[in-house]
Parts: structure tokens; C-alpha cells; sequence
């Protein structure tokens, strides 16, 4: 006769998934697991001696965390993809991969601001020297680079002044220098922009953003060509990079249902966008999209399509008390960071976070378009402005 606690802890289910192969779910299961059982002896032996193929432990990633990573190789055209527990995290890491004490990294200005804290205060104590270039830029990138660059990164738009890189010109140039680039693709998702089609090495998403769609994840994926595999897949042992079951099954959810939303968010934004820049307070709309952007011609050639996200600056005559103002009086727009969900969002500020930015100093106010009717963000915004 077994005890009680025995009893429970044999109960129930015992790992035996057999059971489940007969349970044919439209959707993947979701697995919590630390420890995976091996069938026998001779499979534990194998793992010792690095032979099994199979899962071995928690920290290998679930089966639901390979069915995301699987979808966005598939995505993205790409060899291999890792999720990661956040979109800075796979920035980060993809960072410490491929770049070693004496090498010299090459940032886009309008990168994702974290990233730079990162490279002053983690990358330089490992002898890894940061500069940024500007965010508009193209073969002139040949100008930035030193014998020691290894690694260029970029962001094409970026996500608070959507400056657009010349990818291709930039891809040619690093290429002739033996020189690996990455990118942000946060923005255009899989859908409006293929980097590794453009000859980009590494394309990283903050998965937090319009893939999961619904502002309850963090998440990042890296997406990699064969070539970087064997390099991106050390540092991911290395640290046993892993991500949630339940963030990954909320992002493969989210994936289905991405190309609807995105079209939805590209439409209520667009054409914001286009009535706010004749408003009388606003003096630019930053939106590759809008004709009137600097980069749009390299947008219309690279994209297939743009996202639900832009700001404006406004006239210099206005102070911060009449930003302040505005952010306030709107009643749609919650204010918050992040952006990609289905509620509207605001942030505003001087745009300080870099002298090469020609919005450098001035009065930025980013919207996030949700997925509320588009008529009521006008209206919304149009009240708003009126208080300015
Ligand atoms: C939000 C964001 C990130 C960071 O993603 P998290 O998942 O929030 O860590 C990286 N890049 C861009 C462009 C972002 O907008």
C-alpha cells in the first residue's frame, strides 16, 4: 500500500506522452517543463556523451518555443532562429556573439535607446568599441569603418524618427569588408520587409511588439543565415538561451492573425498621418510612407508596406507645457511605452538621443495606432491640438 503523497505524485499523468499523440489539437500544446525524462539508461548515457538529439532539459526550449522559432525561420527566409526572452536581450545577445575584446561595432543613431546603454556600459568594459552613424545613411557608411570593425547594426526605420537606411548600399559595403550586419526589423515585421532576401546576415524582432499584438508578452526572436549559425548557436549554449512556453504560444496565436491587423493599423495610421501633416501646429509627420519623408523613395523599393507607428514635431513656437497639454487632453490615447498592441498609445519629448538626428532638440510626439475607428483617433487627436 503507497502512501498519500506517493500516490499524488504518480497520478494524474506520468510523462508518458503517448497518451497525448491522440490528442490532435488545433493549436500546439503548451509545455512546462525543467526536467524532460529520458526513456532509458542508454539515452541518459547519450546526453552525457552529447549523442541525443532529443530534448535533454528545460533550458533546450520547449517543443511550443521550436514551433515559434520554426514559423519565423520560415518567415524570414532564414537557416535558424532563437527566441528570446525580449527583444533587448536578443539584440544584446546577438551582440555578444559575434563580437570579441578589440573589435569595433558600428550602431545606427536612432537604434533602440537601450541598446546603447548596453554598449557603454557592458560592451566597452570588454574592450568592444562602439560608434554610431547616422540613421539615413547608405554606402557612405564605407567612411565610418575602421580596420577593426566587425559588426555593423542597424534599424531601418527607426522607431521614434523612422529614418530609413539604404540596406542594400550599406550590405555591399560591409560585405566587401568581411564585415556582419543585423537588423531591427521590430517595424516592418516579416511581412513588409525581408532582410536576409537584402543580403542582412542576422534580422531581430522585439516579438513584443506587432506580432504578439496584444501588449501581454515580452518577447525576441534572432533569425540567422547558415553561415552565422555556428558562432550564434555557441552563445546560445553558452548561456542556455531559452523563452517561455506561454510567451512563445502567445506569439505563434498572435502570428496568425498578424497580416489582418497589420493592414488595419497600416490604414488607420496612414491616413492620420496625412490629414495631421496639414494641421497648422504640426511642421513634419515622420512616416516613411507619406511622400513627403526623406527616405520614402527607399521605403517604395525595399517595403511592401508600413506599419501602425509615426510621430510628428511640431512647430518651434510650442513649449513643453503645450506638449504637455496635448498628451494629456487626449482621451483614446493611453499614454505608455511600447508600441504594436491593440490600444492606441502616446509618448512624448525632446528628441535628445542624438546630435546626428536632424530632429536633435525639437518636440517629438509618437503615436501608436491601435486598432480603435480611426474616425475617433481623429477626432481624439483634433481636440487634443486644439489645446496646444
Ligand atoms: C521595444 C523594442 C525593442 C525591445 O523589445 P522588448 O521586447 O521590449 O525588450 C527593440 N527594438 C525596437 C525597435 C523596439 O521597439
Amino acid at each position: 500500500m503507497k502512501g498519500k503523497a506517493t500516490e499524488i505524485i504518480g497520478s494524474g499523468y506520468d510523462g508518458n506522452s503517448s497518451k497525448l499523440e491522440r490528442y490532435h489539437s488545433i493549436n500546439p500544446p503548451i509545455y512546462h517543463a525543467s526536467t524532460v525524462l529520458f526513456e532509458n539508461y542508454a539515452e541518459l548515457k547519450a546526453t552525457g556523451q552529447g549523442k541525443y538529439d532529443g530534448f535533454t532539459y528545460g533550458t533546450d526550449g520547449s517543443p511550443t518555443q521550436q514551433a515559434f522559432e520554426q514559423a519565423m525561420t520560415e518567415l524570414e527566409g532564414g537557416y535558424w532562429t532563437r527566441a528570446f526572452p525580449s527583444g533587448l536581450l536578443a539584440i544584446t545577445s546577438t551582440l555578444q556573439a559575434f563580437l570579441q575584446s578589440g573589435d569595433h561595432l558600428l550602431v545606427c543613431n536612432s537604434v533602440y535607446g537601450p541598446v546603447r546603454r548596453f554598449a557603454k556600459n557592458l560592451l566597452a568594459r570588454f574592450g568592444v568599441e562602439t560608434s554610431y552613424f547616422p540613421a539615413d545613411i547608405g554606402a557612405e557608411i564605407e567612411s565610418y569603418i575602421t580596420p577593426k570593425t566587425r559588426f555593423i547594426l542597424l534599424e531601418s526605420p527607426g522607431s521614434n524618427t523612422f529614418e530609413l537606411q539604404d540596406v542594400p548600399a550599406v550590405v555591399k559595403v560591409a560585405r566587401k569588408h568581411n564585415i556582419l550586419t543585423a537588423i531591427d526589423n521590430t517595424w516592418a515585421t516579416p511581412l513588409f520587409f525581408q532582410p536576409l532576401a537584402h543580403g542582412v546576415d542576422i534580422s531581430i524582432h522585439s516579438v513584443t511588439k506587432y506580432i504578439s499584438g496584444h501588449s501581454d508578452v515580452l518577447l525576441g526572436s534572432v533569425t540567422i543565415t547558415e553561415a552565422c549559425y555556428e558562432r550564434f548557436h555557441r552563445l546560445c549554449r553558452a548561456l542556455e538561451i531559452f523563452a517561455s512556453p506561454d510567451a512563445c504560444y502567445l506569439a505563434l496565436r498572435g502570428l496568425k492573425t498578424l497580416p489582418v491587423r497589420l493592414r488595419q493599423h497600416e490604414s488607420a495610421a496612414l491616413e492620420l498621418a496625412g490629414w495631421l501633416q496639414d494641421e497648422a501646429a504640426v511642421e513634419t509627420v515622420l512616416h516613411p510612407a507619406l511622400p513627403s519623408h526623406p527616405e520614402h523613395a527607399i521605403w517604395q523599393r525595399d517595403f511592401s508596406g508600413s506599419a501602425g507607428i509615426f510621430s510628428f514635431v511640431l512647430q518651434p513656437q510650442y513649449d513643453e507645457a503645450a506638449v504637455a497639454r496635448f498628451v494629456d487632453s487626449l482621451q483614446l490615447f493611453s499614454i505608455g511605452y511600447s508600441w504594436g498592441g491593440f490600444k492606441s498609445l502616446v509618448t512624448a519629448g525632446k528628441f535628445a538621443q542624438s546630435e546626428l538626428s536632424r530632429y536633435h532638440d525639437r518636440w517629438m510626439i509618437r503615436l501608436n495606432i491601435g486598432l480603435e475607428d480611426v474616425a475617433d483617433l481623429q477626432t481624439d487627436v483634433q481636440q487634443a491640438l486644439a489645446k496646444l
